[in-house]
């Protein structure tokens, strides 16, 4: 019989077997996929955000109310751990930005490879291709897990197997349903991390325009949530990072109601004083000349004609009206969401297996004894720049730490 059986070889299943390996445990590793962390290698764009250099409590807070459920997964591994990690098995890592860690390759391949060297180095069994559908417990115990029709006695099972996002590199729900089905409670599930649809038809017209540091901001009442970075325009909405961010916000509330107005603040320190400023500095150019400017022409073309304003005017020739229809869209311009790309392009899971269901100083379930959870089975997601993976790898840390 194994000490440990671990379902999924993402990267929080991954460390929990590498730290249980090292405590002298006996570990099988099952992955539903022909090989191990495959979604790992995509990550960051095939560069791997691993981590980021925010203090602990700064990162938690990024997760919202639920983020100080990780303190103790990120006692046994913060950033400074989890890079200090990578450079023993030979990974030197390095923040470009002094926020983003990445390795120093530039190619998620290298930590993948460290990865699985060491899993190899502890003589960790791998089986590949299993797709685990049934773990079985007697008076709440686990006993084993059913893998392609054998059965793995096991006196600790880890389920590390993912979110229900990017199935084209392994995301599927079979993990919460293994989960359910021991009584666990899986809260809803949204997809997260993805572009989003806009009712808006002139967004086509700006196709690839991209605004650096824009502000997004849902324009309900009772929701503060505001997402800073940069915005790309689409055919038919708006991706890039500042809308992976606020997706995660914005795709719960559309399964409540079908649209989500938005507010972007595309000119950082520019109210309507400054821009009106802006606009009078020189009286012989038109208002697209002069807007164009401040943002991309196409961009500034498309909202002249949402408001109806001839973009060969000059501001002067403007009625105050016109004057105060053209500041308000150009200071705040009104988007309204609504839809999303579905779990097939979200990166990210929100929502998992209840919080409250298992015990944040060892991972352990509440429900089942000798059942562990980490990753992003659980019901935590960050936003974009490494949240995600940092929480992953701590919480397997934590697991592999307290079997
Ligand atoms: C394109 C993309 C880019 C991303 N970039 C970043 C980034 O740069 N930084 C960041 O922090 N986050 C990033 N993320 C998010 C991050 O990859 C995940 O949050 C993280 O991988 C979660 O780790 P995990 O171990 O919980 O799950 P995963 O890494 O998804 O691993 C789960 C594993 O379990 C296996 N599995 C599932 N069900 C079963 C089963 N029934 N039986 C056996 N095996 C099973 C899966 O095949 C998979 O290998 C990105 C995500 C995507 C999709």
């Amino acid at each position: 019989m194994r000490d440990v059986i671990v379902i999924g070889a993402g990267a929080s299943g991954m460390m929990a077997a590498i730290m249980a390996a090292r405590r002298g445990k006996r570990v099988l590793i099952l992955e539903r996929q022909h090989a191990c962390g495959i979604k790992l290698k995509a990550t960051g764009g095939g560069r791997c955000n691993l981590t980021n250099t925010l203090n602990s409590s700064e990162f938690m807070s990024r997760f919202g109310k639920s983020g100080r459920f990780m303190s103790e997964a990120l006692k046994v591994l913060d950033h400074h751990k989890l890079i200090t990690f990578f450079e023993q098995l030979g990974v030197k890592t390095h923040s470009p930005d002094g926020y983003r860690v990445f390795p120093v390759t530039h190619n998620a391949q290298s930590i993948l490879d460290a990865l699985v060297l060491e899993l190899t180095n502890l003589n960790i069994e791998i089986l590949c291709s299993q797709n685990v559908l049934k773990i079985e417990t007697i008076q709440k115990r686990v006993a084993a897990v059913y893998s392609n029709g054998r059965c793995y006695p096991a006196k600790s099972v880890v389920v590390s197997t993912g979110g229900a996002g990017y199935q084209k590199l392994g995301g599927n729900c079979s993990g919460y349903d293994l989960l359910r089905s021991l009584k666990h409670t899986v809260t809803d599930l949204h997809p997260a991390m993805l572009a989003l649809k806009v009712k808006e038809r002139w967004v086509n017209k700006c196709r690839a325009d991209t605004l650096g540091s824009v502000q997004i901001k849902i324009d309900l009442k009772k929701r503060k949530s505001i997402a800073t970075g940069d915005l790309i325009f689409t055919k038919s909405g708006i991706r890039g990072p500042v809308v992976l961010d606020i997706s995660r916000e914005i795709t719960p509330l559309l399964s409540k109601y079908q649209e989500i107005p938005i507010l972007i603040k595309a000119l950082k320190d520019i109210d309507r004083d400054a821009l009106e400023h802006h606009l009078r500095l020189d009286p012989s150019s038109t208002i697209l000349e002069s807007l164009s400017k401040l943002l991309p022409k196409s961009l500034c073309s498309a909202l002249l004609q949402e408001i109806e304003l001839d973009s060969s005017k000059s501001y002067t020739q403007l009625s105050v009206k016109n004057r105060t229809k053209l500041s308000e869209i150009f200071c705040l311009i009104p988007l309204t969401i609504i839809g999303d790309g579905g779990f097939e392009n979200a990166m990210v899971t929100r929502g998992g297996v209840k919080l409250k269901e298992i015990d944040p100083t060892t991972m352990q379930s509440r429900v089942v004894d000798g059942l562990y959870l980490c990753g992003e089975v659980v019901d935590l997601d960050g936003p974009c720049g490494g949240y995600n993976l940092q929480f992953a790898f701590a919480s397997g840390a934590l697991v592999g730490a307290s079997l």
